[in-house]
Order: structure tokens, then C-alpha cells, then sequence
């Protein structure tokens, strides 16, 4: 039996009919309140004769609403006759999680981006892992994982790649993020835990397809900067791969490309606690300047515990929530890329 044919995930859409079609894909979830029920993860497709596929995602994580919004504006506004190949709209990955507003699913807990290449036995987070991994993916030349800071994480809105070992691939790639335009973008170098093989862009990688994240903001919100950078941006890259006409690329002011590198990029609360940023996001800070403070207002008299950037940077991500556990991320930084 083919991976594929071994996914227990039923879409509803045919993926090589032509011109527009939604529906679910039924994920069969047997629960006291439904014996029979499916999970109804929703999808679009669109197809227009030959060429290439895009899979473009969103909902991997549940509380991360930017990508949601703008691939549901996408999926009606984008006619079939205006493509050329085939767009596959998933915005709602991690339905149950996205549906409860939660990074991780209420049903198995599962963390859908920590979770591939699954498992079609597993449970439901890692059932959607391998229908995406096994399923979608090999239809997909082009694949967008639509992420933000989720609840504690704010971002200033930006796009990235996974930085490839190959410098083929790394070439390609690269032309991938300029074209989608945004006034930031940054290569990962995994420095925050998710430079293994369980994420979607590692899915895409496995499969030698072209991959494209986002972080387009967070704090559990959705802003008008951040969907106009995304629309314009999922357009550009339909543009780029030839699904949409070359002509239709709208040219931004150019990309500020900025590394995130290493354990040092990256600060972290050191006791459990109250945090309080010394800087802004969007700040440039120099190495050993004060991040923030954590405060314990339980003992007032306790004094507040100082810590530092390890290295000088941009202020690419910060803590949202005020109460802190020794270990949450605090703030990452970027660094000017050298190309
Ligand atoms: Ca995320």
C-alpha cells in the first residue's frame, strides 16, 4: 500500500478536477457524543488545466489567526479561469485546535507543527500530519505554512525560509522569499527548537519541494499590516511559480533579510515571574544591553532580576503575557544576512 493510500483522512475534493471546489476533509473521530462523526477539516481547490500546484496552509497552529483570515479572503476571491495549475487552501490544519483558539489541539494535546511526518494510526494531531505529509504534499511544487506568534508570541510581521545545507535548493529558496515581498523576511537556522524534521516546512523539505513560513504577527489577534503583507505576498508567490501571470507581481519597497542564528539569538525568562521588556519591537539593540526584568510581586521586597541580549540585533519577536515561567522565550533577535 502507497503512504498516500494509507491515510484514514477522506477528502471530499477531487484533486484533479478542474476549476473550484470546497468541501472537507473527514477526519473519522468516534466519541461518546458521536459514534459515526467525522472531524471536518475544510479545504479548497482550485485547478486550471496544467501546471504547477501550491499548498498553502494556515490553522497549523490554532491561535495564530492572520493566515486563516487571508487564505479565506484568497479562497473567494481567487478565480480558477485567472490561474494557470492548481491552488490547494488549507486553512484550518489543526481544525480542533484552530477551532478552539488553541496552539495545540484539545482533543490529543497534539502540537500539529511538531507532529510530521506523522502517523496514519496515531492519534488525530498526527493523523492530519500524515494526510498532509503523505497526501498533500507530493501534489504541491510551492508549499506556505501561514504562522504568527500565536498567544505569547508578537512578531513584526515577516516571511522565512529554513536555511538549506544544498546551495541549490538554498538559491531557489531564496528567490522564493524576495518574491513574496515582505518588508522582513529570515533565514532559521533552527535555533529555537524547530530545526528538526517534525514541522510542515520540514515535510517540504523532505520531499525536495519549495517551502515558505511566515510569522505575520501574533498576540492572538489579527492586524491590517499583517494581512495586507500576506495577501500581497501568497499573490507573489502564485505570480512567481506561474499560477498567476508574471505581470501580476506587485514590486514592494525590497526585503530586509536578517539571520536568526543560534542559542544566542534567543532570551529566555530566568526565573518564574513577572516580565518586563526594556525594549520595543523593531529595536535595535546592542550586545549586553538590558532586555527586562522579572519581578516578584508576591515578595515586593525581593529585588527584580536584570537580564541581558547575548549578542546586538534586531528585535524580531517579543512575550506577549506578563506572567512568565523560567524558560519561556522572551524575545529572539535577527542580524543583518550577508546576502
Ligand atoms: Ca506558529
Amino acid at each position: 500500500m502507497s503512504d498516500a493510500a494509507r491515510s484514514r483522512l477522506i477528502p471530499e475534493v477531487d484533486f484533479d478536477a478542474e476549476g473550484r471546489q470546497a468541501g472537507f476533509v473527514r477526519l473519522f473521530h468516534s466519541v461518546h457524543s458521536s459514534a459515526y462523526g467525522f472531524i471536518p477539516i475544510p479545504i479548497v481547490v482550485l485547478k486550471n488545466g496544467a501546471g504547477p500546484t501550491a499548498l498553502l496552509v494556515s490553522g497549523n497552529h490554532g491561535d495564530e489567526y492572520e493566515g486563516q483570515v487571508a487564505l479565506g479572503n484568497l479562497a473567494r476571491s481567487l478565480e480558477p479561469a485567472e490561474i494557470k495549475g492548481r491552488v490547494i487552501i488549507l486553512p484550518m490544519a489543526n481544525y480542533p485546535a484552530a477551532m478552539a483558539g488553541t496552539r495545540t489541539s484539545p482533543i490529543d494535546a497534539g502540537n500539529l507543527n511538531r507532529s510530521f511526518p506523522g502517523d496514519p494510526d496515531g492519534s488525530v494531531t498526527q493523523q492530519i500530519a500524515f494526510f498532509i505529509e503523505h497526501v498533500l504534499i507530493p501534489l504541491a511544487d510551492v508549499v506556505c505554512d501561514l504562522h504568527s506568534g500565536g498567544s505569547s508570541l508578537m512578531y513584526v510581521p515577516c516571511a522565512l525560509i529554513k536555511r538549506a545545507a544544498d546551495a541549490e535548493r538554498h538559491g531557489r529558496q531564496l528567490a522564493l522569499l524576495k518574491a513574496f515581498g515582505s518588508p522582513l523576511a529570515y533565514m532559521s537556522g533552527g535555533g529555537n527548537g524547530t530545526g528538526t524534521d517534525s514541522t510542515l516546512m520540514g515535510g517540504a523539505e523532505r520531499a525536495g519541494k519549495l517551502a515558505l513560513g511566515t510569522e505575520l504577527g501574533g498576540s492572538g489577534q489579527v492586524t491590517p499590516a499583517a494581512l495586507r503583507i500576506v495577501e500581497r505576498g501568497l499573490r507573489n508567490v502564485l505570480a512567481h511559480m506561474g499560477i498567476l501571470p508574471k505581470e501580476s507581481r506587485a514590486r514592494g519597497d525590497g526585503t530586509r533579510l536578517l539571520d536568526v542564528g543560534g542559542a544566542d539569538y534567543f532570551v529566555y525568562a530566568p526565573e518564574n515571574g513577572v516580565f518586563e521588556p526594556a525594549v520595543e519591537l523593531g529595536d535595535e539593540v546592542a550586545k549586553g544591553q538590558l532586555a527586562g526584568r522579572i519581578h516578584f510581586p508576591e515578595t515586593p521586597w525581593a529585588p527584580a532580576v536584570a537580564f541581558h541580549f547575548a549578542r546586538a540585533g534586531f528585535v524580531l519577536c517579543k512575550r506577549v503575557p506578563g506572567r512568565t515561567m523560567r524558560g519561556d522565550c522572551l524575545f529572539h533577535l535577527g542580524t543583518d544576512a550577508a546576502a
